[in-house]
């Protein structure tokens, strides 16, 4: 048992100074003044921090990605401590552009290393392609038969490297998530990556207005890459739609009009958009590839899981987001979009998946995942297999 005292607690929503319980890896008791003999219990003293609900990244290419320059730029696997360092105990893989030398059947092994290294892994049946490829052949059964599969993506549109798939394929696609989800208690929602297309979400839009789908079932993914994208994401979360901003960058992006995450955050927000309705997600061990105007690759980085929570940061730092509403973007609202139970709350029954950070300046000091140790007083304990 662990018992974490005087933190401020954010779970996300503020509850003041309490103390945590955790045992078993779970949260047991959340309230102030819990005092038990310290011959039964390992205890800390967290005063001048605050306890949140352990980060949730539901978008990271947990095998590598990219490769959109050729074979010797496909990007490298994820490392445990990658994770931990950017606070992150819940990830979901996706598979991107590659879907030959990349697979869902090495995926979900991916998953379950993970898993077995000490955080939460599910993932994204799927990759850019329609029809999507699955690990038993249809989206219905992965949804059902494996536990990890909580639904369909990263599917493109609206992107030169998507597949061109017809309203019809997209439409079949998201009625067998939500069937698949429907049956299995999981959200079967189906994450679209978006491109530079000027179609952008006509395609989402369609399948609203023409299908008995409801918005819900949809998050699309990428909707701060351009201006005209962001206000259609705007306006698409004004009415009812949930949208994730992917958070890793490189300084050419926002060079190029892409919106940054924190002052996105705090458009949306101002545009009246629910603040239930928007997520982050890193984009971590994808490639971040550039083109010229002829479609030729210019440059390519790969993206990092540390950037999730950095973005965080900065919009409550720099762009007076409020803790709370910025903190769900991580936690909270993707654990109940993604129907993650246990998940992105500080709560009595939910999993003890704990970040402490400094309460000046919002430095990570420890996480806590399923009840483990993962870092200390900022010093990573537990590294990945091979690290
Ligand atoms: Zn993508």
């Amino acid at each position: 048992m662990l018992l974490i005292r005087n933190a401020e607690i954010h779970a996300p929503a503020p509850l003041g100074r309490a103390d945590l319980l955790v045992a078993g890896g779970r949260i047991v008791r959340l309230e102030p003044g819990i005092d038990l003999p310290a011959r039964y219990v390992e205890r800390l003293d967290a005063s001048g921090l605050l306890a949140v609900p352990g980060f949730i990244d539901a978008h990271v290419h947990l095998t590598g990605g990219g490769g959109e320059g050729g074979y010797a730029t496909r990007t490298p696997e994820l490392v445990l401590s990658d994770a931990v360092r950017g606070g992150v105990t819940t990830v979901v893989g996706c598979l991107g552009t590659d879907g030959v030398t990349r697979s869902p059947a090495a995926l979900l092994a991916k998953v379950r290393a993970l898993d077995a290294e000490g955080i939460t892994a599910f993932m994204w049946t799927g990759h850019y392609a329609v029809p999507v490829q699955t690990l038993t052949g249809s989206i219905e059964r992965d949804l059902l038969l494996i536990d990890k599969v909580i639904g369909v993506g990263e599917v493109a549109i609206s992107d030169h490297r998507s597949t061109q798939p017809t309203f019809e394929e997209l439409a079949r696609l998201a009625a067998q998530a939500r069937r698949g989800g429907l049956l299995s208690g999981k959200a079967g929602v189906v994450n679209f990556h978006l491109g530079d297309g000027t179609r952008g979400l006509a395609p989402l839009r369609r399948l609203v207005e023409e299908t008995e789908l409801p918005p819900s079932q949809f998050l699309p993914t990428h909707i701060n890459r351009n201006p005209t994208l962001f206000e259609e994401g705007t306006a698409w979360a004004r009415g009812g739609g949930f949208v994730d901003f992917t958070t890793s960058t490189v300084p050419a992006f926002l060079e190029d009009g892409e919106v940054a995450c924190s002052a996105g955050l705090r458009r949306m927000l101002d545009a009246g958009v629910p603040p239930g309705h928007i997520t982050f997600t890193s984009d971590g061990q994808g490639s971040l590839p550039a083109f010229d105007e002829h479609g030729r690759l210019t440059r390519l980085e790969v993206g990092r899981v540390t950037s999730l929570f950095a973005a965080v940061r900065e919009a409550v730092q720099a762009e007076g987001v409020p803790l709370d509403t910025a903190l769900a973007v991580v936690t909270a609202n993707p654990a109940r979009i993604l129907k993650l139970a246990g998940k992105g709350q500080l709560a009595p029954g939910a999993d003890a998946d704990v970040v402490l950070l400094d309460a000046a300046d919002l430095a990570i000091r420890g996480v806590i995942a399923r009840g483990r140790w993962l870092m200390r007083d900022g010093e990573v304990l537990v590294r990945g297999t091979f690290e």
